[in-house]
């Protein structure tokens, strides 16, 4: 197993995730949001992303997989759901990085069919040459080609979530 040199370093990531809260604190400005974090990936994202935003929020968890090592299987799992009620909320999504895009396609069928009052995406990471479906998200990150990484919250078989910079992964031969 081979770790890269950074593909993005910690401060090219701090500065980012600083404009991402600066727009989306724009946006929801005189509003409440219900910030939903989809783990396992994007907990490191979403603990930086909701710090740096200024106005008021609740948070809440779905724990989905659909990947097993760098393979996408196509088939989602919702570990464990929101506690919360999401009826006439203003729900913002937050994922660590969208592929093949059927994870957050999946989510936010199921989201939107419990009657939020919004439902807007904020993705860290775009690998938009790989989409397999139409999808709306609002709040992008970086496009990054399509490279397996690492870091940041994103595992190679549950490791490296705790590399605090984002790196290409390969597997040894
Ligand atoms: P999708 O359903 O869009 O194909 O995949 C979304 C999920 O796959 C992400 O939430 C993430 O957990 C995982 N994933 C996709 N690409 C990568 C990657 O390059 N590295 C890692 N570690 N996980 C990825």
């Amino acid at each position: 197993m081979v770790i890269g040199k950074p593909l993005l370093t910690v401060e090219q990531i701090q500065k980012k995730v600083k404009e991402l809260a600066a727009i989306i604190s724009e946006d929801y400005e005189g509003k409440e949001i219900l910030a939903v974090g989809i783990l396992r990936g994007a907990f490191i994202f979403f603990s930086d992303l909701v710090r740096h935003i200024q106005v008021p929020m609740n948070i809440d968890f779905i724990i989905a997989s659909s990947y097993i090592k760098i393979q996408t299987s196509g088939d989602i799992k919702i570990h464990a759901d929101l506690r919360e009620d999401i009826k006439a909320k203003h729900v913002l999504l937050i994922e660590d990085i969208v592929d093949s895009g059927l994870t957050l396609k999946y989510i936010q069928e199921m989201l939107l069919a419990r009657n939020p009052a919004s439902l807007r995406t904020c993705t860290f990471l775009d690998k938009k040459s790989r989409r397999k479906t139409e999808l709306k998200l609002d709040y992008i990150g970086f496009e990054i080609p399509d490279f397996y990484i690492v870091g940041y919250g994103l595992d190679y078989d549950n490791k490296f979530r705790n590399l605090p910079y984002i790196s290409v992964f390969k597997e040894s031969t």
